[in-house]
């Protein structure tokens, strides 16, 4: 997953559960907070802050908050986790959970190795020619 999303999911979980802050998860959240940059991390507290999730999952293709059904362009985007996607519908950045990234058509399929066969084996048993060692 896209490391940034990765620390958004993490903040996310630690501001949704309020029994996980210790000194050391505070700690670790505000590392987390540091490398999200900062536009993002305004609109994510905005979120937040209205008690909604700042993230949502896809699953299915479909924004697990709002059902809101995605692109395949968006889908392939966010597979290849080549940017950061806010759903159209309910504004929160999409994710796709490391169990869906099975899609089949955003991964190529690698070839197979051009035939390459174990060596055929061409040595034969023992041929009797013991009568030849003793002459
Ligand atoms: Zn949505």
């Amino acid at each position: 997953m896209f490391k940034l999303m990765e620390h958004l999911l993490a903040i996310q979980n630690y501001q949704l559960n309020a029994r996980g802050h210790t000194p050391e998860a505070l700690a670790e959240m505000k590392q987390r907070r540091s490398e999200v940059p900062a536009p993002i991390l305004a609109h994510f507290d905005r979120m937040i802050a209205r008690g909604k999730k700042g993230l949502a999952a896809v699953r299915d293709g479909v924004c697990t908050e709002c059902h809101l059904r995605l692109t395949t362009g968006k889908l392939a985007d966010l597979a290849a986790a080549k940017d950061i996607w806010l759903c159209d519908n309910c504004g929160r950045y999409l994710y796709l959970p490391a169990a869906e990234k099975v899609d089949a058509n955003a991964i190529p399929k690698s070839k197979p190795l051009p035939g390459k066969r174990p060596a055929a084996k061409t040595a034969r048993p023992g041929a009797r020619n013991h009568s030849r060692m003793i002459s």
